[in-house]
């Protein structure tokens, strides 16, 4: 057992093993290479009846865990998008974990709603948000985006349909390059997918405006009701940035809920030279954003800015005689911001690394990232073998193998990342099989980014391309 004499001598093992971790992490194979069931396999079939020593946890942790563990914080993760930690970040969520409070609504910790009012605001300054969004911290943009969708629905039902039922015919539109996680909420909230309309993008895989509007006026003409546009900041495939200005247009013409997913791409709002990005926020109703993506926040933290909050909390609030508090309606309870009851305290680990980085340490971090970036883009557009899509973007690159079968560029990923050396993802873009790269692990250095090309060249010449 773990006591109050002996707890500093056990953390002290675990923040060494955590060093240890953190040190040996570029030696470690980035992507798990287990086969399914092999952990599973190796924990016992019962819980233990005695207690265990940590040291005892921490051997297995070695021994059994970190094979099958594929190594987000490993400067040579390249796939996906990231889902950072840092140093800060890991401090402040040890010391949550330590407070363990339910941040429900003010009272049950009224430093954990304060904190999380001024960490938005904080946000809201530091990405140049126009004056009128409010925001909370949610758990996902999957969670946020659900939440955007959920907000519309009752503004355009009267907010009837949370106690009716949805009625049918309404519609929600993204375009064809949106992330997953619109049409997961657009069928969680009962409006159903089929009622998620895609629509076209241009040669440059953006939101066609036009294409928009004709879908939102044929959906009108055959009485459906149009009520929400996601509209992306930055798609999940190759990052492509939606016109706002000419959507928000339309969403105002016809008086739809306008929702912005930034999930990976919100973080370059910090840089002023990446601002044209979001040209026509200031039109949106909502915008959501991931500190755990790219701003050095372990997950989960989410930000979700929303302008009339009103909407929002009229979407969720609900109040059980167990809940009522004296303070209710002069406070934030942030219970009636999102979709759980119980909240973690997210906001103390976005604190820890706004102060330990300072604005300007995440800028410059962000800014080093994205010349490691441009860096690699220019060795893929000399290589031989492999084809540059697209201009360097954001920290992320998108190539291919030069060689006109797809089937090529698959292989040459399979064995890069059967390699364990480095890891890669893939989307498809124009329906042809494309290699997603990024250079925005925390703590990546120009070692890597060289390690990332030597490995593309190894293996575009292992695999005859
Ligand atoms: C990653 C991503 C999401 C999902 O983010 P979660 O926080 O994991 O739910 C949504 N939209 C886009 C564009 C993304 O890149």
């Amino acid at each position: 057992m773990i006591t109050q004499e002996n707890f500093k001598e056990k953390a002290g093992q675990v923040v060494e093993w955590i060093d240890h971790y953190f040190k040996r992490l570029r030696e470690l194979p980035v992507k798990s290479t287990v086969k399914p069931r092999e952990v599973y396999d190796r924990i016992p079939a019962q819980a233990p009846l005695q207690g265990e020593d940590v040291g005892a946890i921490l051997d297995d942790m070695d021994s059994i865990i970190l094979p099958g563990i594929t190594h987000w914080q490993h400067p040579s993760f390249h796939a996906y998008f990231p889902a950072n930690s840092s140093y800060e970040s890991l401090l402040g969520e040890m010391a949550t974990a330590a407070i363990g409070a339910q941040c429900m609504v003010w009272e049950t910790s009224p430093a954990a709603a304060e904190l999380e009012e001024r960490m938005t605001e904080w946000m809201a300054s530091a990405a140049g948000l126009p004056d009128g969004f409010k925001g909370v911290i949610q758990d996902s943009a999957s969670s946020a985006t659900l939440v955007a969708i959920l907000t519309a629905r009752e503004r355009a039902t009267q907010f009837t349909s949370n106690f009716d039922g949805v009625p049918q015919g309404l519609r929600v539109y993204c375009s064809s390059e949106a992330h997953s996680s619109i049409e997961k909420g657009v069928g969680v909230a009962g409006i159903g997918r089929n009622n998620l309309v895609k629509i076209a993008t241009d040669a440059a895989q953006r939101m066609s405006p036009e294409a928009l509007e004709k879908a939102i006026c044929d959906d009108l003409a055959k009485g459906l009701k149009p009520v929400c546009v996601v509209a992306a900041m930055g798609t999940t495939g190759t990052l492509a940035i939606d016109p706002l200005t000419e959507i928000a247009a339309i969403c105002a013409k016809y008086n739809v809920w306008l929702h912005v997913d930034a999930a990976f791409a919100g973080t370059a709002m910090l840089l002023p030279e990446y601002r044209h990005i979001c040209r026509g926020i200031e039109q949106a109703d909502s915008l959501v954003f991931n500190p755990h993506k790219w701003m050095f926040v372990n997950f989960d933290c989410s930000l979700y800015f929303v302008k009339d909050t009103s909407l929002l909390i009229r979407t969720f609030d609900i109040l059980p005689e167990y809940l009522k508090t004296a303070t209710h309606g002069t406070v934030n309870d942030y219970r009636d911001w999102g979709i759980p009851l119980g909240r973690r305290f997210r906001a103390l680990k976005l604190w820890f690394v706004l102060r330990g980085f300072g604005l300007e340490g995440i800028r410059q971090r962000l800014r080093e990232q994205i010349t490691l970036n441009e860096y690699f883009a220019a060795q893929v557009a000399q290589s031989d073998e492999l084809l540059l899509l697209k201009p360097a973007f954001l920290g992320f690159t998108l190539f291919r193998a030069k060689a006109d079968d797809d089937a090529v560029s698959e292989k040459l990923l399979q064995a890069i990342n059967a390699s364990g050396k480095i890891y890669l993802s893939h989307t498809k873009v124009d329906g042809r099989f494309a290699i997603r790269f990024h250079a925005t692990q925390t703590y990546v250095q120009k070692e890597d980014i060289d390690k990332a090309v030597d490995t593309l060249q190894y293996f575009s010449k292992q695999t005859g391309l």
